[in-house]
């Protein structure tokens, strides 16, 4: 439980290396903007129709969750 505290503990500011750009979306996505407009940090931009993890978040998994085809993966693309 203190990594997951420290995570959304904004006075830390956690930077795990290498997680800044590692969510994408597979095939599936269908360009819907759930998970742009449910991240709570404006952390997802879409990019000529499907979103773009450019910047570092805070892992809260609220875009993977809400996506309604299960298009989002976490980790080195394919
Ligand atoms: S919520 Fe899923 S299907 Fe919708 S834009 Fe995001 S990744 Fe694509
Ligand atoms: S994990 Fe949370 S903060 Fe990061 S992009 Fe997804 S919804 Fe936004």
């Amino acid at each position: 439980m203190g990594l997951l505290r420290d995570l959304f503990d904004p006075k830390k500011k956690i930077k795990i290396k290498g997680m800044s750009d590692t969510f994408y979306a597979t095939e599936d996505c269908d360009g819907c903007g759930e998970c742009f407009r449910k991240c709570p940090t404006g952390h997802i931009r879409m990019i000529d129709g499907k979103p773009d993890w450019g910047k570092p978040c805070m892992m809260c998994a609220q875009c993977s969750s809400f996506c309604p085809r299960d298009a989002i993966r976490f980790g080195e693309k394919p």
